[in-house]
């Protein structure tokens, strides 16, 4: 190397050395920590995203005993928590902004009109149908809702991390938001997808979430790991089929049930039986799969069976008066 061409080296490695803190600050990949309920609130996720300026939360989990983990952590950093983003508006998912709003102060909370519309309908319905009863002081009734409206297609920018916000419509529930973080090519995708859970169809939106599934493949073609609502990061293709084919399965099963009422119209079984003929056609063909903390069978009949056959019911009526009709 000449004398030339060594200072001219040295020179380049300084600017480097100047220049890199600069670029690692740009560049930083943030670190994710999942944080997942107990049974008793369904085993839902959480996940906390950190950068050096701060913390965002994905997901807020339900009652105060969740969010302790998450609070804790946060505080340990001595970093701020800069915005809590909300996928849609379940209980499980929403209900653990207020005690981590009591515990670090105020903070944006961001969602959708559709969501925030939902999710406060969505726990005065919870506290006046009773069942909340269950978890006692542990979850805090006073809501504290989203303050910050996303839009469908908006990039923001919080805490050095870039967050694509993509409205997916109803599915498993009313509206679902997928946040895209392009620094790390993840996803997450709330409840619209899970990874080895049974999907909650009792609020009678299968169809829904088939379209839901046509519409989330091409969009997940930039992501290399979905981080679900309910389960493990799972890769983009083998979430969205596997969760295609389960409520494949679960329409068809339904179906094949209510052919015995047109087979036999007037000797047809009731309801409740129906029921139970479907939730033991699903539970057979659901193998290890979780089921948010209880018995699968429970988590069928309980949850899932009387919504599914009302929907699947309902659509044969209105197909077989379109067929009389043309
Ligand atoms: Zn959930």
């Amino acid at each position: 190397m000449t004398r030339i061409n060594c200072l001219l080296f040295t020179v380049i490695l300084m600017v480097m050395a100047v220049s890199s803190p600069y670029v690692a600050a740009k560049t930083e990949v943030p670190q994710v920590y999942r944080f997942v309920s107990n049974e008793t609130a369904y085993e839902a996720n959480a996940y906390l995203l950190k950068t050096n300026q701060g913390w965002l939360l994905f997901d807020s989990l339900m009652l105060k005993s969740d969010v302790e983990p998450i609070i804790a952590t946060i505080k340990a950093s001595k970093l701020p928590l800069l915005g809590i983003f909300i996928t849609h508006p379940h209980v499980d998912h929403f209900a653990g902004v207020a005690p981590i709003v009591a515990a670090l102060g105020e903070v944006p909370v961001y969602a959708t009109a559709k969501t925030r519309t939902d999710l406060i309908a969505e726990h005065q319905n919870a506290i006046k149908a009773g069942w909340l009863e269950v978890f006692g002081e542990d979850y805090e009734r006073t809501l504290v809702a989203p303050n910050k409206e996303l839009k469908d297609g908006e990039l923001l920018e919080i805490a050095g991390i870039s967050v694509k916000v993509i409205e997916l419509g109803a599915g498993e529930a009313a509206n679902h938001t997928l946040f895209i973080v392009p620094q790390l090519q993840q996803a997450f995708s709330g409840d619209a997808l899970v990874a080895s859970y049974a999907i909650y169809v009792g609020e009678g939106r299968s169809a829904e979430l088939l379209a839901l599934y046509d519409k989330v493949q091409p969009l997940l073609q930039a992501v290399k790991l979905v981080r679900p609502g309910h389960g493990g990061a799972m890769e983009p293709g083998r979430i969205v089929e596997s969760n295609r084919q389960q409520v494949v399965m679960m329409r068809e099963a339904a179906q094949h049930v209510l052919a015995q009422q047109t087979q036999t119209p007037d000797s047809a079984p009731p309801n409740s039986v129906l029921q139970r003929q479907l939730t033991q056609q699903i539970v057979t063909k659901l193998n290890a799969i979780s089921s948010y903390g209880m018995p699968l069978p429970q988590l069928i009949g309980g949850y899932n069976s009387a919504g599914l056959l009302n929907e699947i019911s309902k659509a044969n009526e209105l197909r077989k008066k379109s067929d009389v009709r043309q």
